[in-house]
């Protein structure tokens, strides 16, 4: 999160600007007195209890600005100002700190920080811990890893991590004590990993992590988080959809994806997506699945085969009974594949009418 009292973010491409939020940090009128007690500590030279106090507002302040921030996926912060403002209502007077600013998605440039010839202590510190859990655990084929560790690697922004990640995605249960989530809610703590990092460079690891398994489970995870944070890329989905690389088990991927949301659109993801959609209608009759029908002794049975793993399920199933993808061969979706493509078309006018 970069914030900047600036209006522009030099070397940095802004992508997309939100309105101006703020927040507020509040004293009540006890603390003004003490305040006000505090400043005439000045006069005696000690003014730094005054000083703390109001560092403390003011960190108070920018931090649920941060938090607001982050909620709208945003990482950066542009315009950022600060007022105190005494006010008083009925005869209690209060100290109030507002910040403010302009939310903005920018393009970040990786590890700004350590172009930077200078380390403070809790860097250091940091570096030091990284170091000792990548000894600890990245020679173990299944790492049997502690809480706090795991809460280390998951909020470290550090891709020398990720190896580790992956082996434990494949055995999400070789985390010791972890306390207050389900065993299946496993995968998506570890998911979680990825948030952390910056966002274009989440996309491209969970795309990775997509291609390289065939774990349906995970791969059933991975597109619910890629979902819950929207993290879907059209460009991605049409250059997996292009590439001849993959087979058609594959490419069900990138069309279910293309049905997610992405963060932010801009105005190039109209042609993104009319391809897709050209795509796509040209492969339907590929993703359709195929109906036969046996005759047997109990008469006519009408059977679809799973494009993913050939099993023949019965017309009533929604999901393959071997591997569990619907019909159509995507995982999360119960919907027709007509009717996604209804909808995609939908979402294509609008952005269109939008940008347009
Ligand atoms: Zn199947």
């Amino acid at each position: 999160m970069i914030i900047t009292t600036s209006n522009h973010l030099p070397d940095n491409k802004i992508l997309a600007y939100f309105d101006p939020i703020n927040a507020n940090a509040v004293v009540g009128m006890d603390l003004v007195a003490d305040f006000a007690s505090s400043i005439t500590d000045i006069f005696g030279g000690r003014s730094s209890n005054y000083e703390n106090r109001l560092d403390l507002l003011f960190e108070e302040a920018k931090n649920s600005l941060i938090e607001k921030c982050k909620r709208l996926k945003c990482n950066g912060l542009i315009g950022f100002s600060v007022d105190f403002n005494e006010i008083s209502a009925k005869g209690k007077g209060m100290l109030m700190v507002s910040v403010y600013g302009t939310p903005v998605i920018f393009e970040s440039k990786q590890e700004i920080d350590l172009q930077h010839k200078i380390l403070d202590y809790k860097s250091l510190n940091y570096k030091i811990k990284a170091k000792e859990i990548l000894n600890k655990y990245d020679s173990e084929i299944i790492p049997v890893i502690g809480n706090s560790d795991f809460e280390f690697i998951v909020q470290s922004k550090n891709l020398a991590f990720e190896s580790i990640i992956i082996k434990l995605l494949n055995n999400p249960r070789q985390i010791l004590n972890f306390q207050g989530v389900e065993k299946e809610l496993l995968p998506s703590q570890i998911l979680n990993y990825y948030y952390h990092l910056d966002k274009n460079i989440s996309i491209e690891r969970l795309y990775k992590l997509l291609e390289n398994t065939d774990n349906l489970v995970l791969v059933k995870q991975i597109l619910i988080f890629i979902d819950d944070v929207n993290l879907a890329s059209l460009s991605k989905n049409l250059e997996g959809l292009k590439s001849d690389q993959f087979k058609l088990s594959k490419k069900v991927n990138f069309y279910e994806l293309t049905f997610l949301d992405q963060h932010i659109y801009l105005p190039e993801d109209v042609n993104t997506m009319s391809e897709i959609i050209e795509n796509l209608k040209n492969s339907l009759e590929s993703i359709q699945p195929t109906i036969i029908e046996e005759n047997k002794l109990l008469g006519k049975i009408q059977k679809w085969v799973c494009i993913q793993c050939e099993t023949k399920n019965i017309i009533e199933d929604t999901f393959c009974s071997s591997c569990g993808r619907n019909k159509f061969g995507f995982v999360l979706y119960k919907k027709s594949v007509n009717k996604l493509l209804e909808e995609l078309e939908l979402k294509l006018l609008v952005l269109k009418e939008t940008f347009f």
